[in-house]
């Protein structure tokens, strides 16, 4: 039966996990991996998550299976997280919860090959590594429409609009809600209107994964373009992940919302979605679920602590600004400063991310990939010399 099987090349963010690993300098830096990492290079389960995982084993709720759709308060939780207070909207809207963010995506690219196995799935180039293979395994159609800086920090939108008028109507325009992975760029609120528009004007139907709610400007702020496509479009597909904002990865907690125009039809949705995972796993796991609960339901401690690494971001992000200036770095190395979130692009060929990797024990994706979460405080400087180093050769 697996004879004719050929394995598969490893992941290169694994490849790149297991150099690192096998790396015996002292003074390696993994900026490799999406987590984040605190002042000294560690991961800490947040208290907000240890106390809610206290709180659950003390009241030992039973273990008994759970509905389709997985844990109602957590949909409703996230509802109102994602698209705010605003009635008319929560009451197009149907949630439902998923493993992960990328269950949600592929829930809802499963939904889409139902409603539209037409449908060409629009996504950003560069983009999320796992947004093409995930589209296609569901059977759906994938394009690319261009993620670049306009020389503010800000993305470009005519290029992406250029790309889009190939587009079909009832394409699915798949955009990230915040802090793009890999760029840091991210739309402004006047491209995020225009986009919506656009939309509007041509048929396209916005899927928003919305990985890094709360860690570029804030959770409110950090919605603002998911909420502008809300309120100006009928039918909106939201992918939801709790994996960086909580600190729940290995939980792997995420919601799929859609809205429709028709709130008649969430039923029919709904019965879809569910069918979705019933065939799939059956039902989300619990017990990242319970924790996310209490916090989106309980929100002070989260907010404090989100906030905190909210801001260690921005300060690790402002301080490789600086050495970076000091090092004399040339203009563009410096938008750095201007991303927004875990991840910034860096202007460097795979050659010289190989070189940073091999002369200077710096390991950040091919593509150029960096994450200023993982930069501890005491490497900031090195990272800044290294970089001006290696741009120049
Ligand atoms: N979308 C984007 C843009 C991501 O960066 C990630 C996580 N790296 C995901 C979705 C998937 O999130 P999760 O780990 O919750 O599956």
């Amino acid at each position: 039966m697996f004879s004719d099987l050929r394995p598969l090349p490893l992941d290169p963010l694994w490849a790149l996990q297991n150099a690192h690993r096998d790396d015996p300098r002292p003074h390696k830096l993994n900026l490799g991996i999406g987590i984040y990492r605190d002042a000294h290079g560690h991961t800490p389960v947040l208290n907000a998550v240890q106390h809610a995982e206290r709180a659950l084993a003390d009241a030992a709720p039973s273990k008994v299976y759970r509905p389709l759709s997985g844990n109602a308060d957590l949909n409703a939780a996230m509802t109102r997280l994602l698209l705010g207070n605003h009635t008319p909207t929560l009451e197009r809207a149907v949630t439902v919860q998923t493993v992960g963010g990328t269950g949600a995506l592929r829930t809802l690219a499963d939904l889409i090959a139902s409603a539209n196995p037409e449908a060409t799935i629009w996504t950003s180039n560069p983009g999320y590594a796992n947004h093409h293979p995930l589209m296609r395994a569901a059977g759906l159609l994938t394009a690319e429409y261009p993620w670049q800086d306009d020389g503010t920090g800000q993305t470009d939108l005519q290029p992406i609009l250029g790309a889009l008028g190939h587009a079909q109507p009832g394409d699915i325009l798949l955009v990230q809600g915040c802090c793009h992975n890999p760029t840091g760029i991210d739309l402004s609120q006047e491209s995020w209107h225009a986009l919506a528009r656009y939309c509007h004007e041509h048929g396209l139907i916005p899927l928003i994964d919305m990985a890094y709610q709360g860690l570029g400007q804030g959770l409110t702020e950090d919605a603002q373009g998911l909420r502008i496509m809300t309120r100006h479009l009928g039918t909106v597909l939201i992918a939801a992940s709790c994996s960086k904002n909580m600190g729940l990865y290995c939980e792997r907690t995420g919601t799929a919302t859609v809205l429709t125009p028709h709130p008649a039809e969430l039923p029919d949705v709904l019965s879809v979605l569910e069918g979705i995972a019933r065939r799939t796993y059956s039902m989300p796991p619990e017990h990242g679920a319970a924790i996310a609960t209490n916090l989106l339901n309980n929100p002070a401690p989260w907010h404090h602590e989100l906030t905190a690494m909210r801001d260690r971001i921005r300060t690790v992000r402002a301080a490789l600004g600086a050495a970076l200036r000091a090092a004399n770095a040339p203009q563009d190395l410096l938008s750095i400063e201007q991303h927004q979130g875990m991840f910034s692009l860096l202007p460097l060929t795979p050659d010289q991310m190989d070189t940073l990797q091999r002369d200077h024990a710096i390991y950040g994706t091919r593509e150029g990939r960096i994450n200023i979460a993982g930069i501890p405080d005491d490497a900031i400087t090195r990272l800044a010399q290294a970089l001006v180093a290696v741009y120049g050769r």
